[in-house]
Order: C-alpha cells, then structure tokens, then sequence
C-alpha cells in the first residue's frame, strides 16, 4: 500500500512537471461504470461470446441479426451507465491545464460526459451508426428505432447495411488514430489506464511514446506487455488509485494553470 502510494505521489509530480501529458484508456476505466471489458478473467466480453461473430466485419455481414442482438444489449448497458472518478479526474486535469487530451479505446463516450473537450476515439463511437457501404453516419437512435421494428437498419441513400461506428476487426482505424499518434509524438508523459495493451495498432503508441523520449506510466490491475519499458507501473485497481492521485494534486486542481 505504501509502495503505491509512493508510486502515486511520483504520478502527480510528473502530472504537475508536464507540459503536454496525454491519456491513454481502455476498457478498464469503465468496469466501475458497470461495462465490462474485453479480456478480465472471470467477467470480460470474450469469456461470454465469440469475438468472429459480434466484433467483426465478416461476423457483421454473415449475420447482422446476431450481430445487433449482441450491440442492442452492450448499447443499452452502456446508456444506463455513468461516468466514473477516472473519467472525472481525467476532465478535470484537462479543464485545468495539466492534460493536454485523452486518446481513448472506448466506444462509450464517457469522457465526453464527464466533460473531456480533447478525446480521440480512435476505435470510434457508440453514439453514431453507419452505412457500411457509402459511409453515410446515422444517429444512434435511429438505428434502434430501426431495430425495434425488427429489421436490420439499411442506409437510406444506398441501401447498404448499417452498422454501430465503432472499428471492427478487419476494419481500418478512423482519422482520430492518426491524430493521436501525432499527438503522442509531442507528449512529455503518456499515462495509460486500464487497459491491457494487447490490441494494435494502438498499444503501438506506448514504444512510439519512449521513442519520442516521453515518461510513460501504466495503471493496470495486470501485468501488460509494455510494462518492462514502463518509467512506472502501478498495479491497482483504478477507483482508488484516481482517487488518491485527485487528493495528491488537490492543490494543483484549485488553480488553473493557464487560462
Ligand atoms: P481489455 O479488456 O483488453 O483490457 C482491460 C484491462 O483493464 C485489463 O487488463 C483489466 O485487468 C484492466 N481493468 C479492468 N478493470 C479495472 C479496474 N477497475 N482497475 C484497474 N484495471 C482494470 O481492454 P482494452 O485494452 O481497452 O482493449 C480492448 C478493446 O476493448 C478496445 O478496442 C475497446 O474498443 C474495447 N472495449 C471497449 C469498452 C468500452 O467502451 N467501455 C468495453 C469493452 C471493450
């Protein structure tokens, strides 16, 4: 417990040294917002259901039936939920200067509503449908309005099918990976928070940080495999640990840095 708070302490120091620290989240900040992630032991997504069928473009196109009963149900949960203390602590950093943005891997846009202005949803996003075929973006609700009536939602330009703007495996990344790639190349510190690091191109962006000489710090309840070039790892669980991190730069968040 000491060891991590003395690692907490080193977080906010460097926190308050950056000029430019960036973000980096996975499904793990929003597990306390009751939406589970992809690979925990013992509740994530894939222990469940079959990945080729419900996150995939092929899976998509077999069977967009099968495929919407899985997102009608992950887009309900995530509807009801809130955004959590890291979602928060994360905004508030921003709104006072000591975080420059956050490139994050959820689909759930809870840093939006916990009020982040700089996110970069480089797997896309939860609140937009689209055409698989011309890329025409509906509104979500819309597509559920489809759904309800028991039919697979189809663009009304062309006909094609539609399907929730979030990036599937076998779909290229959006332009916000680009974006935060360029964005990590300019960073002092790269915080990355709850996230396995498994998925790429985007874990990618941890080794593209060291290189451009940024400190990097990961916060994980396990192990990840960037862990050894790591500047610092916390192994915690994320409620607590933001919540002593809000408390050690408490003096920092009553000033705003710059305006
Ligand atoms: P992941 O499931 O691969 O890894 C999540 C990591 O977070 C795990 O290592 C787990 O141990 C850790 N974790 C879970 N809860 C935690 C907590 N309370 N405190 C500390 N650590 C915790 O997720 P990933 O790395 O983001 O990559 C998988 C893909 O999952 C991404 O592409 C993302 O699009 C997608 N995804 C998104 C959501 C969402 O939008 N909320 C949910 C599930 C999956």
């Amino acid at each position: 417990m000491r060891d991590c708070q003395r690692k907490i302490s080193q977080l906010a120091h460097w926190i308050k040294e950056a000029q430019q620290a960036l973000a980096l989240t996975g499904a793990g900040v929003s597990t306390e917002s009751d939406i589970p992630d992809f690979r925990s032991p013992g509740g994530g997504l894939w222990e469940i259901y079959d990945p080729a069928r419900v996150a995939s473009v092929s899976g998509f196109l077999k069977d967009p039936e099968g495929f919407y009963k899985f997102w009608a149900a992950r887009f309900a949960s995530i509807e009801r939920a809130q955004p959590n203390v890291t979602h928060q602590l994360l905004a508030e950093l921003e709104a006072h200067g000591l975080l420059h943005g956050v490139i994050t891997q959820n689909i759930d846009g809870l840093h939006h509503r916990a009020g982040s202005k700089r996110v970069f949803e480089v797997h896309g996003s939860c609140r937009r449908g689209i055409c698989h075929e011309c890329r025409q973006t509906y509104p979500i609700e819309k597509v559920f309005e489809r759904l309800q009536t028991g039919a697979v939602p189809r663009c009304e330009g062309c006909g094609g099918l539609v399907k929730p703007d979030v990036v599937l495996f076998g779909e290229l990344l959006p332009e916000d990976f680009a974006l935060a790639a360029q964005a990590v190349t300019k960073a002092d510190l790269l915080i990355a928070l709850g996230s396995s690091l498994e998925v790429h191109p985007v874990a990618n962006l941890i080794p593209r940080a060291k290189s451009s000489e940024a400190r990097v710090v990961i916060v994980n309840r396990e192990e990840t495999p960037f862990d050894r070039i790591a500047d610092l790892v916390i192994h915690a669980e994320l409620g607590p640990c933001m919540r002593e991190l809000r408390a050690s730069l408490a003096k920092s968040l009553s000033t705003a840095r710059y305006i």
